[in-house]
């Protein structure tokens, strides 16, 4: 069977990607690993920022197979690094935050992430006076997934994506989810991603199409 190591720290995005991936796939999370490093997200797209965090962990990992669960790997099964890169894409303001989604409200001050709230103050601030139909907006989710064990092949690491289409409400509502969900209101629908809840987002959200697409691809066997 197959282990996936889940390359983040983000509790919220472990159970999303978690809740998605077939149930019988063992899988850990960097907060398995407290001492492997963070991976500086300074590429121009989600894929490149994907790739080089899954990547990076694995470069990391590979000179530390003791750090490995005993039984990973050990019956000839993959040992993946799944790294997900995601973020929010508004046509009013071109595009942004885009890559820089978890950091919007700091982008000026510093590199470290910004709170979710100071992000969505930001967010709605720069789309003041902004018409419902102007607000249109997408969530976009890049996943890497590279092989630890058996060495990585030609054409790893293999890439997924997932988009979420919707537009960005007046005011934040709902306290499920994480990031953007109180102000996203996806397609089709009338209340945020906040307000849906983790059920119905996991159905439809740029992650989960994504993770839908990975799921095929482990189901198929892999490789
Ligand atoms: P990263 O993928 O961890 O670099 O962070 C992406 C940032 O985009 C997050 O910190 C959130 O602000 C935002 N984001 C990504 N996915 C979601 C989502 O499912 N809901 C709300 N915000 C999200």
């Amino acid at each position: 069977m197959a282990t996936i190591l889940i390359a983040t720290r983000n509790r919220h995005k472990i159970a999303e990607i978690r809740q998605i991936l077939p149930a019988d796939i063992p899988c850990l999370s960097q907060a398995d690993f407290p001492g492997a490093p963070s991976i500086t997200e300074d590429a121009d797209s989600f894929v490149g920022n994907a790739r080089k965090k899954a990547q990076g962990l694995a470069a990391w990992l590979a000179g530390r197979a003791d750090l490995w669960p005993p039984d990973v790997g050990a019956d000839g099964a993959p040992f993946y690094v799944l790294a997900d890169d995601s973020g929010l894409e508004v046509d009013a303001l071109g595009g942004a935050p885009g890559v820089h989604s978890a950091r919007f409200a700091a982008l000026d001050a510093s590199a470290a992430n910004a709170p979710d709230a100071a992000n969505n103050a930001k967010l709605l601030r720069l789309l003041e006076g902004v018409a419902a139909e102007q607000r249109t907006a997408r969530f976009r989710c890049a996943l890497a997934l590279t092989r630890l064990r058996p060495p990585p092949a030609p054409g790893d690491p293999v890439m997924f994506d997932g988009c979420c289409e919707g537009r960005i409400a007046f005011a934040p509502a709902g306290a499920g989810g994480f990031g953007y969900d109180p102000l996203f209101i996806p397609e089709g629908w009338t209340r945020s991603l906040a307000e849906l809840g983790e059920s119905i987002k996991n159905t439809l959200s740029h992650r989960a199409r994504a993770l839908a697409s990975l799921r095929h691809f482990l189901l198929d066997g892999g490789s």
